[in-house]
Formats: C-alpha cells, sequence, structure tokens
C-alpha cells in the first residue's frame, strides 16, 4: 500500500505496513479511553500541522482510521518505539513522496530527460544545464524533425 498523504487530518511523513515480516511483541502500553490499544495494521509518523507541530506516532487499522497516537522527541524515537513492538517494521518505513517531492530537485538530482523521461541509465547520454536534460535519443529525433521540416 502506498502511504496515504493524510491520515485524519495529520500530514503523513512516513509509513509502514504492518506485514507477515514483522513480528507482534505487544510492548506498547498506549491506552483510549481506557482500552490498551491492540495490534495495529498500519504505522505512521505524522506531523501536526497545526498548533504545536508535534511529530506523532499514528497507529491505524485497515481503513486507516487512528486507534492511538504517542507524541514524539524526534522521528528516530518513532522508529525505536515502532520496533521495540513491532519487530522488523524498521524494513517497512516508506518516505511520502509527495512530501518529498514538494522539496524542489534540480534536473542532475532527478537524472532523467526532460522530454521522454527516461532515467540516464537507459539512454547514452544526457545533455542539459541545471534546469533541464535531453538525452541523445531525443536528440536525434528532434534533429530528425528538424531535417524534415527545413528540407520541405
Ligand atoms: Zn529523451
Amino acid at each position: 500500500m502506498k502511504p496515504p498523504k493524510k491520515i485524519d487530518g495529520l500530514d503523513v511523513v512516513l509509513f509502514a505496513e504492518n506485514n507477515d515480516l514483522v513480528e507482534y511483541k505487544d510492548n506498547i502500553d498506549l491506552f483510549v479511553d481506557n482500552t490498551r490499544i491492540s495490534e495495529s495494521e498500519y504505522l505512521a509518523i505524522c506531523k501536526e500541522v497545526l498548533g504545536q507541530k508535534n511529530i506523532l506516532l499514528v497507529f491505524c487499522d485497515k481503513q486507516l482510521s487512528i486507534k492511538g497516537i504517542i507524541k514524539l522527541d524526534s522521528v528516530e524515537q518513532g522508529f525505536d518505539i515502532a520496533e521495540n513492538s513491532y519487530k522488523g517494521i524498521s524494513a517497512n518505513w516508506v518516505e511520502n513522496k509527495i512530501i518529498v517531492k514538494s522539496e524542489e530537485k534540480s534536473a542532475y538530482e532527478i537524472n532523467e530527460c526532460s522530454f521522454c523521461d527516461k532515467p540516464s541509465r537507459d539512454v547514452e547520454r544526457l545533455y542539459g544545464s541545471q534546469r533541464s536534460l535531453i538525452c541523445n535519443e531525443c536528440i536525434e529525433y528532434f534533429s530528425a524533425l528538424l531535417k524534415t521540416d527545413s528540407g520541405g
């Protein structure tokens, strides 16, 4: 499952699935309405947008409804708490691409042709500037097009 952008209004930074590779240890004493929360399907590390801008470890059921929340001092603390009760879940954390993407990347970091989107490993060469890149295949294509247009 892809990380959701939001869970109940909270921005999801990291998302992990409690799958077959995870061993549930039941080490989290988290009570909601006097009931200790049970094993959760999904864990998320979220940022509270309004108010205190807290980092939160969020436990969700299959429908992504929040079962319980632990306030964190750091993302690393969230990893530790999760791993302590969900052994092996550390390998399942997925960063939310939507948030990462919003930080602007230069063409060289993206490293793919701006015209056909092929990554550098799929083409012979990429030419360009900081802002955009073009691969050798697109140069050939566009130069052939240019010849056809001018030779008309
Ligand atoms: Zn290209």
